[in-house]
């Protein structure tokens, strides 16, 4: 086929940045020292794992010792939610490993109803062991019930974790709003629980993170949604005391740490996350995200108009077309459904012209479950397994768009 191939897939992932991918190079081949070691070589590789961390922690307006890189977002996540949950079972002085009790009795975390699966399924699978999780409803335009929210509280909750941004609707979560009222919360029954979280996933691009405007104690990121590489994210966790690492090791926590790794061995990331650092990955995540910084708002605005014209040619093609767009969603996504056809068809048909877009969630696609996002918006099935997602980035221009309709037009006419 010599058709021009149109990639509208971004929600699920981008290429890297040529600029990531030179930043990263040397540090496969040439400068390839493990952080861990005491000679010039394990140095260089440390200044470049210090020099990522700074750079990150400065454009979220953290300190460095709050930044812990891990594998995934995904991985940030479980270490957001379950490294919380442990930090409840306190150990009697002297008799360590006996004797753990709760110092909550039923801890609580709540969740939106739309959280990515990374949230989702690690809330549900605490759920299994006995925590008890609240899913805050949202409103049919996608976003949080604030009430809900206000009234689930109790002095049992740990954790609050909603998305700033959702990666199948695109819809943006009022998450200073939430911190407010947690903050009045916590000044009121004088507690330092609950935690607030939040997966920026899908929102650093063209949102502001910095963690003191939005009020969060913990943020999840990801690298390869900003032109990063795959496998690398980050948590973001507020005030966090480094553990020792021989003390992180042994698995054995100080008691003012709200955190416990997950993922224990030779005490990297301050104790939080063992492993041998990925520094070719950490250096790339670093330079997409300060590539992503200096062009956010610019590409906001040029995203904008992609989007409206998207729109407007949509409807002018298709006349019973269903567009999932409240006001406030990111720029880069747009839910829609062809009413008539299944999203299958066409995923199918588009890629067969040269045209790639996805239903919602990556994982999804592979696993053909139904959407819980757009089932808490209160969809019916045909307008669930219907959904195409379509996510514009960086390289999509206002053609992709005149081209994308021409072809959805042979497609879906023909
Ligand atoms: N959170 C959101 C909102 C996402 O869109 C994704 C990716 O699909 C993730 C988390 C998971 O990211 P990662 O692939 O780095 O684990």
């Amino acid at each position: 086929m010599n058709k021009r191939k149109i990639y509208l897939d971004y929600a699920a992932t981008t290429s890297v940045d040529p600029l990531v991918f030179k930043a990263m190079l040397p540090y496969f081949r040439e400068k390839y020292g493990n952080p861990g070691s005491l000679h010039k070589f394990g140095q260089e590789a440390i200044a470049a794992l210090d020099k990522a961390r700074e750079i990150i922690a400065k454009s979220i307006g953290a300190n460095f010792n709050e930044i812990i890189f891990t594998g995934s977002a995904t991985e940030a996540s479980n270490l957001a939610l379950r490294g919380i949950i442990k930090t409840l079972r306190i150990f009697d002085a002297g008799k360590i490993g006996k004797n753990q009790k709760y110092l909550i009795q039923n801890p609580r975390i709540i969740i939106s109803a739309i959280e990515h699966e990374s949230i989702l399924e690690t809330a549900k699978d605490l759920e299994q062991d006995g925590i008890e999780v609240i899913f805050i409803p949202v409103n049919k335009e996608g976003v949080v019930d604030l009430r809900e929210i206000k009234k689930s509280l109790n002095d049992q909750t740990v954790l609050i974790s909603v998305m700033y941004a959702n990666n199948e609707i695109g819809v943006i979560e009022p998450i200073s709003e939430i911190a407010k009222i947690i903050s009045e919360f916590k000044k009121n029954k004088k507690q330092i629980y609950p935690l607030f979280h939040t997966d920026a996933v899908q929102a650093f691009q063209f949102l502001d993170c910095n963690v003191n405007n939005l009020g969060v104690d913990l943020m999840t990121l990801s690298a390869h949604k900003i032109y990063g590489p795959k496998g690398v994210g980050l948590l973001y966790a507020k005030g966090l005391k480094p553990l020792s690492n021989e003390l992180a090791r042994k698995g054995i926590l100080f008691n003012n740490s709200f955190l416990k790794p997950i993922i224990t061995g030779g005490g990297q990331e301050f104790g939080f996350r063992s492993g041998t650092e990925n520094i070719p990955l950490i250096v790339g995540f670093a330079r997409a995200i300060q590539l992503v910084g200096q062009k956010k708002l610019k590409e906001l605005k040029r995203m904008r108009k992609i989007k409206d014209f998207f729109y407007k040619e949509l409807r002018k093609a298709f006349s019973d077309v269903q567009i999932f767009n409240c006001y406030n969603t990111l720029p880069n996504i747009i839910s829609v459904y062809f009413p008539g056809f299944s999203a299958q068809d066409v995923l199918i048909k588009l890629d067969q012209e040269g045209i790639e877009v996805s239903s919602g969630s990556a994982c999804l696609m592979r696993a053909a479950t139904k959407s819980h996002v757009l089932g808490a918006l209160g969809f019916k099935n045909e307008r669930i397994l219907g959904n195409v997602r379509f996510s514009f980035g960086r390289y999509t221009k206002k053609d992709d768009i005149k081209e994308l309709i021409k072809r959805l037009k042979k497609v879906l006419f023909n």
